[in-house]
């Protein structure tokens, strides 16, 4: 994960780490070293300059020029930002509601059957929860059928109505029937399409308002960079999600996504997808990846 991205800052800080003391020339190539992995990585280009502007005038006014182990110091100035760049703190879900709805949203491929999956085992795991499954895609019976083998899997109850083209009729029923029968959490797998489109907005926002799930979020394939945080835009534009997860984070080798989607979109990364078993869910904590990246 991040394996380019990490090489580099390493390299970039490592000039640092060996020096007793060090110059303000020094800070500012190290910080254009630092920069350039960034983008690299597929970080938006303002958001690489702010980051190593703030990170200098962090260094400056911690007086990196004089402390006693400056290249250290250094490190550590930019994993802090890292972490805030990233989110801060990890957040959880809300799962206030009886039961607790959780909305799945995101393009087609992204992920969302498959984390719809990964996240009611994560759940059911929990002991207190007992998840249902709802399967709202009402334009490929593929996706039902993929949603059922996926409960099979990790029996977990999936509820379907193949013939119903109405997918508000459909979340609702899905409700009805959890409430019915003791589920305490509702996990509804939606339609995605290949692009961003005003039809599947409008569907998503009808499902939204008309079921107020206490948690949307956005699945989005970290492995698409950049589109995928203009994805992420679009789709926050029109629903104002409350969370984003990240998936297939075992093939992004960039970071890209991970590290600018939060500032762009201003919502949490909540969990990550890591690989294509049920059990690849990761709940997403900024300081451990900022750790993970810096080495
Ligand atoms: P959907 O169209 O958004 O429902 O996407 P799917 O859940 O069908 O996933 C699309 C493809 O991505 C499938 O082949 C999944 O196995 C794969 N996939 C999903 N999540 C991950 C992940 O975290 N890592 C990897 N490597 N593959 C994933």
């Amino acid at each position: 994960m991040f394996n380019n991205l990490s090489e580099k800052l390493d390299k970039a800080l490592h000039v640092l780490k060996g020096h007793g003391s060090i110059t303000e020339v020094n800070v500012a190539e190290t910080l254009k070293e630092v920069r350039r992995a960034l983008l690299d990585a597929d970080v938006n280009f303002k958001i690489a300059k702010e980051f190593t502007n703030t990170v200098k005038e962090k260094a400056l006014g911690q007086n990196v020029l004089t402390s006693l182990q400056p290249g250290q110091l250094m490190v550590k100035l930019v994993k802090d930002e890292l972490t805030e760049l990233m989110g801060g703190d990890a957040e959880g879900l809300n799962l206030s509601g009886t039961p607790s709805i959780i909305l799945m949203s995101g393009l087609q491929g992204s992920g969302k059957t498959t984390f719809s999956g990964k996240l009611a085992n994560f759940l059911k795991n929990k002991k207190t929860k007992k998840p249902l499954l709802v399967a709202c895609d009402v334009y490929r019976p593929a996706a039902v059928d993929q949603l059922h083998v996926v409960g099979d899997q990790i029996n977990v109850e999936v509820y379907s109505d193949k013939g119903n083209t109405d997918p508000v009729a459909i979340a609702k029923a899905g409700i009805a029937h959890a409430k019915a029968n003791g589920h305490n959490v509702v996990i509804i797998d939606t339609a995605g399409r290949l692009a961003v489109d005003e039809a599947m907005m409008t569907e998503i926002a009808n499902i939204r308002d008309a079921i107020q799930p206490q948690e949307t979020l956005f699945v989005v394939d970290a492995m698409t960079g950049q589109d995928a945080v203009n994805t992420a835009k679009a789709f926050n534009d029109v629903l104002n999600f409350d969370g984003v997860i990240l998936t297939k984070l075992d093939g992004d080798t960039r970071g890209g996504a991970a590290i600018s989607i939060k500032s762009v979109v201003n919502k949490p990364i909540k969990f990550i997808g890591t690989g294509e078993k049920m059990e690849a869910i990761d709940v997403f904590y900024p300081s451990r990846m900022a750790d993970r990246i810096l080495g």
